[in-house]
């Protein structure tokens, strides 16, 4: 875990230790409203507000802790506001907790123990940016935490420390392509959650048409922390010359599964060896997926790579929002994938054709004994190059992976 925090005005522990137990951990005991404000909360957002803060300097600072979008896409957040705040206003807010990506439950992780820390985010950069209003989209499974948003919602508007931008509470339907951040948008206005061609990228013609900051939960929950402990706190917690920290979901054959708060950088092995308590019992490592169900799936002879964006696209594979799922030796990697290309075909959206028809043709044909290899290297091909969004792109790593690193799998 990261080193104990430097004191000082506007410090504050992080939240409780993090990866306990299985599934996520034991039920969380939410820091509510009055509680956050007495531990100093809503005091950087108020600042802000009365104009005794900066944008500038907090727009600096998560530039220099090297802030990037938590949701899978890494686009650094200092740019992405400094983008959507030289569109024209009325500009809006949408931010995603749709949290579908297979193997990934962080956000929820955060959103049951500190609403607050991530609200007091979203106002922040719904003040730096200037959007006159926020839609929350959150996935319908979440009932709890619905609740329990709602709640802390209705308590921060009854008693708000600083001027509030109007705040809508969107229920996701259950749809994997909502994640996608213009499927999300479209579902919020009411219509299919289908992606958009861009450009016009969302940041300039998104939500009802208007400039729309697009962020992940997480980025979000970020933002104050970053900004009271100082960006080098955050920069300097990475690892093997990466910068950061990163909330890896674990789940699969390791003893300890669960959100486990890591240095950027680290590797499968070291986050096993001392996050996860090793190895479950019985089973040798054989392989992971470093990023769920899109982010192809490495062998275990990769395991001292560093994980973050950026590091595994030479192997054919990529971190996404960290959610790390780990094989035994009594695991087969085409079962995973077979699966995920299953997963795929149920949630494309169907609006193009190398993605609809790609990913239902190819889930039949990886399950014949052996492999077409031909054949789905021409499907893969066709459903990374024409389809329009990243679910059809990203669809073809499990079936490129397999052929790369498990060829005896399937011959
Ligand atoms: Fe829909 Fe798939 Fe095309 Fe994306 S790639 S727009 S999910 S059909």
């Amino acid at each position: 875990q990261p080193g104990p925090p430097p004191e000082g005005e506007g410090t504050h522990p992080l939240p409780p230790p993090l990866g306990e137990g299985r599934g996520g951990g034991p039920r969380a005991n939410p820091i509510l409203y009055t509680a956050y404000r007495a531990q100093g909360g809503y005091r950087l957002a108020t600042a802000l507000a009365r104009g005794e803060r900066d944008p500038e300097s907090i727009l600096a600072t998560l530039d220099h802790a090297g802030l990037r979008g938590l949701g899978g896409a890494g686009f650094p957040a200092a740019r992405k506001w400094r983008i959507v705040r030289e569109q024209p206003a009325p500009r809006l807010m949408a931010v995603n907790i749709d949290e579908g990506e297979p193997g990934t439950f962080k956000d929820r992780h955060y959103l049951e123990r500190d609403p607050h820390r991530f609200l007091e985010g979203m106002l922040v950069a719904a003040r730096v940016v200037g959007c006159d209003a926020v839609y929350i989209y959150l996935r319908d499974e979440y009932h709890a935490c619905r609740q329990l948003l709602q709640a802390e919602i209705a308590a921060l508007q009854a008693d708000p420390p600083c001027p509030l931008p109007a705040i809508h509470l969107r229920r996701g339907a259950g749809a994997y392509i909502c994640g996608e951040e213009s499927a999300m948008i479209e579902s919020i206005e009411g219509k299919r959650g289908e992606p958009r061609l861009r450009p016009p990228y969302i940041a300039q013609l998104g939500l009802f048409g208007r400039p729309t900051l697009e962020h992940n939960f997480e980025t979000l929950y970020w933002v104050r922390e970053l900004v009271e402990r100082g960006p080098d706190w955050f920069a300097r917690q990475g690892r093997h010359g990466r910068q950061g920290l990163r909330s890896f979901s674990v789940s699969g054959r390791v003893r300890e599964p669960g959100v486990k708060l890591a240095p950027a950088g680290i590797t499968l092995r070291e986050l096993i060896d001392e996050y996860c308590g090793g190895m479950a019992e019985g089973h040798t490592l054989y392989g992971y997926l470093p990023g769920g169900a899109s982010g192809g799936i490495l062998p275990a002879a990769l395991a001292d790579v560093p994980l973050d964006f950026d590091t595994l696209q030479p192997h054919g594979a990529f971190i996404g929002s960290a959610a790390v799922i780990v094989l035994g030796h009594h695991d087969r990697a085409r079962d995973a994938a077979l699966n995920m290309m299953r997963f795929f075909a149920h949630e494309s959206c169907g609006q193009c054709t190398p993605c609809r028809v790609g990913t239902a043709k190819a889930a039949v044909l990886m399950e014949a004994p052996q492999w077409d290899d031909a054949t789905l290297g021409d499907l893969a091909e066709v459903m990374a190059e024409a389809s329009i969004c990243g679910l059809g792109q990203a669809a073809p790593n499990p079936i490129r992976c397999v052929q790369r690193y498990f060829p005896h799998e399937i011959a």
